[in-house]
Parts: C-alpha cells; sequence; structure tokens
C-alpha cells in the first residue's frame, strides 16, 4: 500500500516506520522546516546548548517497550527531573514532599506525621473531587494548593481551577519522604543528541521518504491507499464545527553569561508574575558542559488562528464540539487521526508512542482481515 503520513513527530513517525518495516510504501509532510514537531531540538550555534526549541520535553516512562523502542535509535542520558517553585520570595521544591511541607510550614515533620497533618488541612469533605480546585484542596488542603497550584494554574489554563478536570493535577505525586524527582515511572532521560536525531533516526528508512515545508492539501489523498493525520482535528474539517480551544505559549528567550538559576526549571507559583515557568536549557544535558547559558521565560496565552497550539483545553464546551468533528471523523474514509491534536488530548511522549505501536498493529491486523480502517485507534471522547 501507498501511505500518506502528515505531520513529523513521534506518532507519524512511529506508526510510518512500523508500516514501511511491514513492505508499505510511505510518504511523510510536514508543513515546518523542521521534523520532530514540538519536541524539536536545535544546537545554538552561539553557546553550543541543546535548546528545546518549543519548551522542555524530559522522556519518562513505566512502559518497558516504549522505553526500548526509544532506545533503540538515541542512547539515553540519565537525567532526572527535579523541579523548584519559587513562591512568596522564596524557593521550594516539587513535587511536594517532605521537604516542602517542612520548608512551608517550618516544620521538622517526619513521613507519617507529615501524613496526618495534611490529612488535617485536607478538604475531607470533598469526596470524589472532580476539579482541579477540588483535587487540590482535599489532597494537600488549602495552603499548599494556593501557594502551588492555584496561581500557577490560572496563569497556565486561562481559566479558574474550578472548571478545569482533576485529571490534569493528578499528574503530580505528593510525597512523605524527601525524593524530589519530578515523576515517579521507572524510566527517565534524554536522547543524547536531542529529539530531532531521534526521530531522525525513525525515520530513516528507504521505504519512508519525508518531505519538508510541505503542507497538506487533501487533493493529495487521491494518491494515497490511506493516511494518517497528525494535524489539528478541526482543521482538517476547514473549523466547520468552530475551533477548539488550546492554551499557546510564547517564549522570551535570553542568554545568560553563566549559570543563571542553577537548575533546569524554576516555576513561579505567583499569579502576580505574569510567567509560569523560567527553563535553563543547558541543565536539560547535564553531561554536556557549557560556559554560556540560554533561557526561556514561558508564558501561556489563548492560541489564536496563527499560533502553535499547545494543550488541548478540554473544557465542557471544548468536549461538545469535539463530539462533533468526531462524528464528522468517523464518517470519512481513507483516514485516521493520530496523536495529541488528531484526538485533542494531552499526551506525554511515551503515551503518544505507546499509542503509534498500538496503531500501526491495529492498522496491520485490519489489513489482513480486509477490514476498513477506522478513522480513530483510539477515540478522543
Ligand atoms: N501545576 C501547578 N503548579 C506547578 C506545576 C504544575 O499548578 O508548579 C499544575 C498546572 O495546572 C499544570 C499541571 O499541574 O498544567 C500539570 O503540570 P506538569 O508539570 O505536568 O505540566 P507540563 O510540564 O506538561 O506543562
Amino acid at each position: 500500500m501507498n501511505i500518506l503520513m502528515v505531520g513529523a513527530g513521534f506518532s507519524c513517525a512511529v506508526i510510518g516506520r512500523e508500516l514501511a518495516n511491514a513492505g508499505h510504501s510511505v510518504t511523510l509532510v510536514e508543513q515546518r522546516d523542521h521534523i520532530a514537531g514540538n519536541c524539536h531540538t536545535e544546537r545554538d550555534p552561539d553557546t553550543g546548548v541543546m535548546v528545546h526549541v518549543y519548551g522542555p520535553h524530559i522522556f519518562h516512562t513505566d512502559d518497558r517497550e516504549v522505553w526500548d523502542y526509544v532506545g533503540h535509535f538515541s542512547r539515553f542520558m540519565p537525567y532526572v527531573n527535579r523541579v523548584k517553585s519559587t513562591v512568596g520570595g522564596r524557593v521550594y521544591l516539587l513535587p511536594i514532599n517532605l521537604h516542602t511541607i517542612n520548608q512551608f510550614f517550618g516544620t521538622t515533620l517526619r513521613p507519617e506525621e507529615a501524613r496526618e497533618f495534611i490529612e488535617s488541612q485536607a478538604a475531607t469533605d470533598i469526596d470524589q473531587p472532580s476539579t482541579f480546585e477540588e483535587q487540590g484542596m482535599r489532597f494537600v488542603g488549602a495552603d499548599l494548593y494556593k501557594a502551588f497550584f492555584h496561581g500557577y494554574t490560572k496563569k497556565q489554563w486561562g481559566c479558574d481551577p474550578s472548571e478545569l478536570p482533576a485529571s490534569i493535577l493528578k499528574r503530580l505525586p505528593v510525597r512523605f519522604n524527601y525524593n524530589d524527582n519530578y515523576f515517579f515511572h521507572r524510566f527517565q532521560g534524554m536522547p543524547e543528541h536531542g529529539y530531532t536525531a531521534l526521530v531522525e533516526g525513525i525515520l530513516d528508512h528507504p521505504r519512508m521518504q519525508v518531505h519538508l515545508n510541505t503542507p497538506f492539501d487533501p487533493a493529495m489523498a487521491r494518491d494515497y491507499d490511506h493516511v494518517f493525520y497528525s494535524g489539528p482535528l478541526d482543521g482538517y474539517f476547514d473549523y466547520s464545527e468552530g475551533r477548539l480551544g488550546y492554551r499557546t505559549l510564547d517564549f522570551e528567550r535570553f542568554t545568560h553569561d553563566g549559570d543563571y538559576q542553577g537548575c533546569a526549571v524554576m516555576n513561579y507559583g505567583d499569579e502576580a508574575v505574569p510567567y509560569t515557568r523560567i527553563t535553563e536549557h543547558k541543565h536539560f544535558s547535564p553531561w554536556e558542559e557549557h560556559r554560556a547559558s540560554v533561557c526561556y521565560r514561558e508564558y501561556s496565552r489563548a492560541c489564536g488562528p496563527d499560533d502553535i497550539p499547545y494543550y488541548p483545553i478540554r473544557l465542557v464546551n471544548e468536549k461538545a464540539m469535539l463530539s462533533r468533528y468526531v462524528a464528522k471523523a468517523e464518517g470519512s474514509e481513507g483516514v485516521t487521526f493520530v496523536g495529541r491534536l488528531g484526538t485533542y488530548r494531552y499526551l506525554d511522549m511515551d503515551v503518544t508512542i505507546r499509542e503509534a505501536l498500538d496503531s500501526a498493529r491495529a492498522f496491520l491486523d485490519h489489513e489482513a482481515r480486509g477490514e476498513p480502517q477506522p478513522a480513530f485507534f483510539t477515540r478522543p471522547l
């Protein structure tokens, strides 16, 4: 079969590679002038620092197959994400752990004491937290919630945390020990030469062709047996049902002669500080040595028609619109929607790769049984 892949991020790179391995001919079109989507990394010519051009990406997973898969295309270097947060003129460790609790309350609690203390602070009357705010109040209590989550989340999502789903906060652990590893996954690291080199490795197959600077045009589909589309779902239908809500990011880039903040990620919990965080990119490659530094001050805002979409918002009105797009997609033939933009979901890289591997397998199974290919292997609803 001749397959067209739209977008050169992890989804289409991995699916394309698996289908090429299975003997199909794969053509991939990408509208930007580089591969790897928002994971794109580029070495800054002046400082030599590997820059995460569209903001920081840290690879972490519990999925052994996914970890082995990426490890096949790039050596992974040890990296543990340890995030700090500046709140009210003080620096604390995230995720909230025993150190954060003791610093914040000026205590010397041991693990069990801290657990009891936090439970006494928590809004125990909230049985089943359904919003971000309820989740925060239930699990850490009002003081920690306000300091670390309320302001940051308002800046990040542009709405009140009482309008956001609890699932966003469930991404972050709370620990009653001194472990300040931001993630709880078994495997964590950074590709030695950046994410673009990793995706380049995935795309390097004799039956795969990549065309950069090539926006997708529906007329292209005629020349192919099937299309995998990883662009925005609403964009595929010319926004006929309206625009799905996204947050976009603005990065204020600056350089510094030396070590600017001493860590990779410094969050700013205070609502009065207009940015959410500052990232210092040389600290994402701790095995490299650079004197000068490249930093990004990160601002979040509503995504306009000409902006790059980052985070799907998925509030109630988006969900209703989303279901209309899903129905349209399910009525279309010869196209499957994949990835963060194609299925309008907040996906980490490892989950994206897991779904891509599963989608490629399901596609090959459908093909072997002579069944039509579905619009979604993972439904966005
Ligand atoms: N969050 C917060 N304060 C922080 C860090 C995170 O309130 O200091 C909230 C915020 O709503 C964010 C969510 O937790 O969107 C998930 O955080 P994560 O660090 O996973 O976000 P990402 O790195 O994907 O932007």
